[in-house]
């Protein structure tokens, strides 16, 4: 029977912001302590997975060659910020986002080769690095990174990525902007109100990818029900996308309680996007799901939105 490839070790801790930063090494920590709680770890359906280091030549088949060498300097200085200020380089910082890289890599690798049902990784989806730069609390982008090597490693030419992050995952949007095999779909909190200020519903994709993107905004004070009816268009956009691979970015930001976003949803709508997300990948792609946990700053929040991920894609 394959397992749900769950990801956690020391490597995944350091990729975490100094003292008074929101994305902070707590988070993924007390996800550990609970789905430990809960007993989901232990449970046979589930093997737990050691990060990997992802090598230079799978991030550069994203991020251009200039800004790897930034962000390798940066990270033996140890100091000042990678983007204009919300994102501090430290000591490491490359090694940690190869980390990063390399275990939603090795998460794409075990379900594609069928070493795995389906997988998650905790500390990947940082959906606002771009390929020049980094922005928003991502340094390299694991999720576009992964779309890049399912095109060219396992030739896949119908991949589906979903962001439920409160944010506008725009490092992967604009990046496939006017990829015909990318389908991106988006719900995120409205980008008049929150950073990074992009995500409208009237971008689609360009060229032979219009109508291969989505973008779905939401109010602020939007809760689970509003949550609810948004999911429903991504179901009918997944179903016209009919993917050979789902990928999943499930920041636990738009949580009600999140110290940086104004949405008010519940875990349910993190099990209940994992369930959708599950039955669908039954019907088109053998239950092949890679997740990625992005964002979400409140702690309690993410332990408890991730152990629904968790729950939804084991069954
Ligand atoms: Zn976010």
């Amino acid at each position: 029977m394959q397992k749900f490839a769950l990801f956690y070790g020391e490597a995944l801790r350091r990729y975490a912001f100094p003292a008074g930063h929101p994305f902070r090494v707590e988070r993924v920590e007390r996800f550990w302590e609970l789905v430990n709680k809960d007993g989901v770890a232990n449970s046979e359906k589930v093997q737990v997975c050691e990060p990997v280091m992802a090598y230079e030549s799978d991030v550069l088949s994203f991020h251009i060659p200039e800004y790897v060498d930034f962000v390798k300097k940066a990270s033996q200085i140890g100091g000042g910020y990678l983007d204009r200020g919300d994102t501090p380089a430290f000591k490491g910082v490359y090694e940690a986002s190869l980390y990063v890289v390399g275990t939603t890599l090795k998460a794409l690798g075990m379900v594609m080769s069928n070493n795995a049902s389906n997988a998650f990784n905790p500390i990947g989806g940082l959906h606002h690095a771009w390929r020049d730069r980094a922005s928003g609390f991502c340094v390299f982008n694991d999720a576009a990174i992964a779309i890049m090597l399912a095109k060219t490693k396992y030739k896949l030419d119908r991949i589906l990525y979903v962001d439920i992050d409160a944010h506008h995952g725009d490092g992967v949007f604009y990046e496939f902007y006017n990829d015909p095999e990318a389908f991106i779909v988006d719900i995120h909190e409205d980008g008049k109100l929150l950073f990074p200020g992009t995500g409208f519903e009237d971008e689609i994709g360009s060229g032979n990818a219009a109508g291969r993107k989505m973008n779905i905004v939401m109010a602020a004070g939007s809760g689970a029900e509003e949550f609810k009816k948004g999911f429903a268009k991504i179901i009918q956009f997944a179903e016209k996308a009919e993917p050979e691979l789902i990928l999943l970015q499930c920041g636990a930001d738009g949580l009600a309680g999140d110290p940086i976003t104004h949405l008010q949803y519940s875990p349910e709508c993190h099990r209940f996007a994992a369930e959708n997300l599950y039955s669908l990948s039954e019907r088109f792609c053998k239950g092949k799901i890679v997740a990625m946990g992005g964002g979400g700053y409140n702690l309690d929040n993410v332990a408890r939105a991730w152990l629904e991920i968790v729950r939804g894609l084991t069954h």
